[in-house]
């Protein structure tokens, strides 16, 4: 467990008093070398060998203290980006506004970055009329200042490894023993800042189990639209982070709780409250999830098709009373429509949107399978992500489209002539009434428009 702050210090940080800081001996704490990766690990040995200080931060000292597998292992220094790169063959530097080394080990990157300074006291820091930080890359010498700009105050802890000595300048380890995510400084304040801090406060909350401090979740729901000023392609980013990585559902809820969600997803709305809609939602998140965990393949499309699925099929049936296009045309119009509005919000790459596409437009078509059409849908690309799609709407839908998914489960078990059977069964359960036209069919003249 982790061991008890010891050595408090007050420091004084530009005439002002800051938070308490503290450091951890080896002996205090459990993080050992061997958890840390060996590439880490010989960066952090050779920029303190050559006179700087090194540290790793982040989600990485964050996990190990809570016994976790850290993702990755980000490492903070005061040697600036030009004196990484002389002390490293390996290394890249990235980034035009904010520039990091990274440190490339075949396959596996060691981010290097240099401290930076906070600019939440800075009144000359570039601002949007909201408070939004417009520039955050001013290097620092401190890693005091570098602490007092992370978001968390558990994620703001140091190991150090000229000591091994972990530094806690913002109160993370007692965060992190009574299982609170706190922000670090004003909460409002941070929040305008970055507002996607507060999707990051509810991603930690589920991922650590712990709970969001009230004066952290406090502002959250009024401050929620602020998330509309953030680029499209962060969000989209976030949004794998969120959906993507195991806990889903419990994002899901509990950005809806804080009226996040709806700035994610506008046009989800007026759904989450329709039970038949919300199930859908939960299931896709609930299966991702399933398979995130089980390190089965995923595609956030699957995930998007379904939390959209509901909106679209709305909007298909209101062109069909509007227009009385053809059920497919008025399907591809709203898919167009759903999508497009959707990619403003949150930037989804075309790789996906094609494959929601297909996955929608093959539910439209999984239920024509007679002669060869039961086939060319089963050597279709998307076939079987269509299959599970079809199967958990079978679950909310009720009885005929779970009968459907259930005549395709069949046939994917089936062999060739088996498969053969269970079409030809179609027609049978059909009657003779509809047969009848059926043998005619061929005989109609080849001519006709
Ligand atoms: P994960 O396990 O998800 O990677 P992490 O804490 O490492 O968690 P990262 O997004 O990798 O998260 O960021 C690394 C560190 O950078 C954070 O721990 C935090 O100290 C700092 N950081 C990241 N994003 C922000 C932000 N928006 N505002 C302030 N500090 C941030
Ligand atoms: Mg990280």
């Amino acid at each position: 467990m982790i061991s008890r702050v010891i050595d408090f210090c007050r420091r004084m940080v530009g005439g002002k008093e800051s938070e308490p800081s503290a450091v951890i001996p080896r002996d205090e704490h459990n993080i050992s070398r061997k958890d840390i990766s060996d590439n880490a690990l010989k960066v952090l040995y050779r920029l303190n060998k050559a006179g700087y200080e090194a540290y790793l931060v982040g989600g990485g000292v964050r996990d190990l203290l809570l016994g976790l597998h850290p993702k990755d292992f980000d490492i903070v220094t005061n040697a600036h980006p030009d004196d990484i790169k002389k002390l490293f063959r390996n290394c890249r530097l990235v980034g035009r506004r904010f520039r990091l080394a990274h440190i490339l080990f075949g396959r596996d990157v060691i981010e290097v970055a240099t401290f930076r300074g906070s600019l939440t006291d800075n009144p000359d820091a570039a601002r949007s009329e909201e408070g939004m930080l417009l520039r955050d890359n001013a290097y620092s010498d401190s890693v005091e200042e570098d602490a007092l700009r992370r978001d968390f105050s558990i994620n703001a802890l140091y190991y150090n490894i000229a000591d091994y000595s972990i530094v806690d300048f913002a109160g993370g380890m007692q965060a992190l023993e009574e299982r609170r995510i706190e922000l670090i400084g004003d909460p409002a304040t941070r929040y305008r800042e970055d507002p996607v801090r507060m999707l990051r406060a509810v991603r930690f909350a589920t991922k650590l189990d712990m709970d969001i401090a009230p004066d952290t979740a406090n502002p959250i729901r009024e401050l929620a639209p602020l998330l509309d000023d953030i680029p499209a392609a962060r969000l989209f980013e976030e949004c794998l982070k969120l959906f993507m990585a195991g806990h889903g559902l419990d994002n899901f809820r509990m950005l809806a709780d804080y009226g996040l969600l709806q700035r994610l997803f506008p046009s989800l709305a007026p759904y989450l409250d329709d039970a038949k809609a919300r199930r859908l939602m939960e299931l896709a998140l609930d299966n991702t999830d399933q398979r995130v965990r089980t390190d089965q393949k995923s595609t956030p499309a699957f995930l998007f098709a379904a939390l959209l699925w509901p909106v679209l099929d709305i909007r298909a049936q209101d062109i069909l009373l509007e227009s009385g296009l053809p059920s497919n045309d008025a399907y591809q119009l709203a898919m167009n429509e759903v999508l497009d509005d959707q990619c403003r919000r949150i930037a989804i790459p075309r790789r996906f949107t094609t494959t929601i596409r297909e996955i929608w437009t093959l539910q439209l078509r999984l239920d024509k399978r007679a002669g060869r059409r039961a086939e060319r849908l089963f050597e279709h690309p998307r076939f079987r992500a269509a299959f599970d799609f079809l199967e958990m709407r079978g679950e909310v839908e009720g009885k005929e489209i779970k009968a459907l998914a259930q005549w395709w489960q069949q046939y994917q078990l089936e062999d060739e002539s088996g498969r053969r059977h269970l079409v030809s069964g179609l027609f049978e359960a059909k009657g003779p009434k509809r047969r009848k036209p059926r043998k005619r069919r061929p005989r109609a003249p080849q001519t006709q428009a």
